[in-house]
């Protein structure tokens, strides 16, 4: 099936543009490497984690259109790494370049009420929420959404920022003097979860779509900590969430990686909390898991290649290195034969920067979570 109007098969040694040039982009980058394509990337800073290991590099804001252009230029297929490219330039790009994954998705998920519109249009289950704009409508919606709740702003909100939760009705006043002027915002019934996972679908130009084993995922101070694969929820729960990321996939028409975070409750209901229309950190542990990467398969898609039907070769647990954990980490480098180290090439390791990750496959995911806590390096593992 072709889907696409722009289906074109994209062959080494051809060039793959990366918008955005963090570790998504460097894996990205090295994916498309391995397989014999070219890459170029655009990033604001020089030297960025993808520049690094890229063949061609611009230095452009993420709105300079003749940065665009100019990656446009020397790049046969164009991707991003990103999603906060604003919505005029990512309709530009698509329009005037290749730029298969198209914007449109792109401009649904920087808008949490988008977001959320567009799930609920699939009949796929979200928090309960309301749109707000104004304290009056935040006391309004409490009334009717009821406590605990979490404000978010509908925008530009990422690890937990621009976010608050809501536990007795004195917190609304306090949150809203934080967050006034940053609006506007949605709020959503805190779901009493007792897991949090994710799907990476991939959905090719030709139509082909995948998705790799549910992650569950641990965080902290809502940063992404752990992902364990695979991931403790029962086997019909992890059907189920695979079924709902294909549903939302197809529905908007995703070209490329979508990540899908949902929420398990006890009696094993899912809720959609947030997508990613790009490769995701919880898919990090593919690199080493699977017999495809999310970042090759990612590179499959975009180029026209038929995709990799993914398998879980062993059981494994995705660890993030921030940067007050890079001292531990590299004391612990020289002396753990069975950890794969993903450093990202980031200069400076400044407190909550993620800075690299490290794979350990397992036959025994319970003996690995206690071993991980005599490595010192995570004091909340
Ligand atoms: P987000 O930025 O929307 O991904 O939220 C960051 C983290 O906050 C999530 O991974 C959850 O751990 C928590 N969280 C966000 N929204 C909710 C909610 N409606 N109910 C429960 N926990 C939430």
């Amino acid at each position: 099936m072709m889907n696409n109007p722009n289906h074109k098969v994209i062959l080494p040694p051809k060039t793959v543009g990366i918008l955005g040039g963090g570790q998504l982009g460097r894996m990205m980058a090295i994916a498309a490497k391995e397989m014999g394509y070219r890459t170029a990337v655009m990033e604001p800073a020089e030297d960025s984690p993808c520049a690094q290991v890229s063949d061609e590099e611009v230095v452009a804001g993420y709105a300079d259109r003749d940065g665009a252009a100019r990656l446009a230029n020397v790049s046969d297929v164009l991707t991003f790494e990103f999603e906060n490219i604003d919505g005029d330039t990512a309709e530009h790009l698509a329009s005037s370049m290749y730029l298969p994954q198209g914007s449109s998705l792109l401009q649904i998920t920087q808008d949490r009420k988008k977001e959320k519109e567009a799930i609920e249009a699939e009949g796929v289950p979200v928090a309960p929420w309301a749109s707000i704009d104004s304290k009056a409508e935040l006391d309004a919606a409490i009334t009717r959404i009821g406590l605990p709740a979490v404000i978010k702003t509908t925008r530009g909100g990422y690890d937990g920022k621009g976010q608050a939760v809501l536990r007795e009705t004195a917190d609304a006043a306090s949150a809203w003097r934080d967050l006034e002027g940053k609006g506007p915002f949605v709020l959503e019934a805190f779901i009493p979860f007792v897991t949090e996972i994710s799907v990476i679908v991939s959905r090719g130009t030709n139509g082909d779509m995948t998705t790799f084993p549910v992650a569950e995922n641990i965080h902290v101070n809502n940063i992404l900590h752990q992902s364990i694969v695979p991931a403790r929820v029962p086997q019909d729960v992890q059907a189920k969430a695979e079924d709902l990321a294909r549903t939302l996939a197809e529905s908007l028409g995703m070209i490329g990686t979508l990540a899908v975070e949902m929420f398990v409750t006890a009696e094993g209901g899912l809720y959609v909390n947030e997508l990613a229309p790009r490769p995701h950190n919880s898919g990090h542990y593919t690199i080493n898991a699977c017999n495809v990467s999310q970042f090759a398969q990612h590179i499959r898609a975009i180029c026209g290649l038929p995709l990799i039907e993914p398998e879980l070769l062993k059981p494994v647990v995705m660890v993030n290195l921030l940067g007050e954990h890079m001292d531990g980490a590299l004391a612990q480098m020289p002396i753990r034969a069975r950890a794969h180290w993903h450093l990202y090439g980031k200069h400076e390791a400044r407190p909550g920067r993620k800075m690299g990750h490290v794979n350990i496959l397992t036959d025994h995911i319970p003996d690995t979570l206690e071993d991980l806590k005599s490595w010192g390096i995570w004091s909340h593992t």
